[in-house]
């Protein structure tokens, strides 16, 4: 394990232009559960998967019902995404944002809504399925902090006209236009994709370590920090995966890139 974080370190340094995928994986050594684990929030309560299924038709149908599910007491939501707001960043957040800080990563695109990666110090943060810290605009795609938007009239109304819905990007919702082109901008000019804690099993997230892989079949590198071995690993996408906790590994590899770099200093 050692070995491959010298080598992620390596491979680091020598890219061009890195970049980090992470999924559920590296938020849950925050306390945040993720949805289809064996504790998942989804496996232990079907319920509520079945509501968050419709949540998006349902905005869609009559955003003000959506609008008081989302606000209710009762709204399981309401309670969840106070959860993810209070949650912490851990040692894995920390080492991508040092990573970027050291040049070694370009950017963070993140399937979480968690907003984890800038409360730990990220900065260049393409958040693909939306954040739990904003609001967006249905029609022009605009986004809003809660504090510019008032809750009195339901639902909440942009100035183009368009009903204003939670940033984050519900079941049967379409990735949002500009982060979908952004992710993708980046997945094509990247040399490197760092993929941490994502099993690469939701899609079109997971479509782009496979764009990256067609467009350069042996030059790019694909890198997988994650518990388990996941689609990538079994069908040869990825060129290794260091299997373990991303809360060590890439506190690891952080530590192995200075220690290269380090080396590499002119006297
Ligand atoms: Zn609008």
């Amino acid at each position: 394990m050692e070995n491959l974080t010298k080598r992620a370190a390596s491979d680091l340094i020598a890219s061009k232009y890195a970049i980090a995928l992470t999924g559920a994986g590296i938020s849950t050594e925050s306390g945040l559960r993720d949805f289809r684990g064996p504790q998942g929030i989804w496996t232990t309560d079907r319920e509520a998967e079945a509501r968050a299924y419709e949540r998006y038709e349902r905005f869609l149908r009559d955003p003000k019902s959506y609008w008081e599910e989302m606000s209710g007491a009762e709204g399981t939501y309401g309670a969840f995404y106070r959860r993810v707001r209070e949650a912490e960043p851990n040692p894995g957040h920390y080492a991508l944002a040092e990573l970027e800080r050291l040049g070694l990563i370009k950017c963070v695109i993140t399937q979480n809504i968690d907003g984890l990666h800038e409360k730990a110090g990220s900065k260049n943060v393409v958040h693909y399925h939306g954040s739990v810290d904003k609001l967006r605009c249905a029609s022009c795609g605009s986004r809003f902090g809660f504090d510019e938007i008032s809750l009195e009239e339901l639902p909440p109304r942009c100035k183009c006209g368009g009903a204003i819905k939670y940033d984050v990007v519900h079941f049967k919702e379409p990735i949002p236009s500009d982060v979908m082109e952004w992710a993708e901008d980046e997945a094509l000019k990247c040399d490197l994709m760092l993929m941490c804690g994502t099993s690469a099993v939701v899609y079109p997230f997971a479509t782009l370590p496979r764009m990256l892989r067609l467009r350069a079949k042996t030059s790019a590198k694909i890198i997988e920090v994650n518990a388990e071995p996941t689609p990538l690993t079994h069908e040869n996408i990825s060129d290794y995966l260091i299997q373990g906790k991303t809360g060590e590994l890439l506190p690891a590899m952080v530590e192995a890139a200075k220690a290269l770099l380090e080396v590499q200093k002119p006297p």
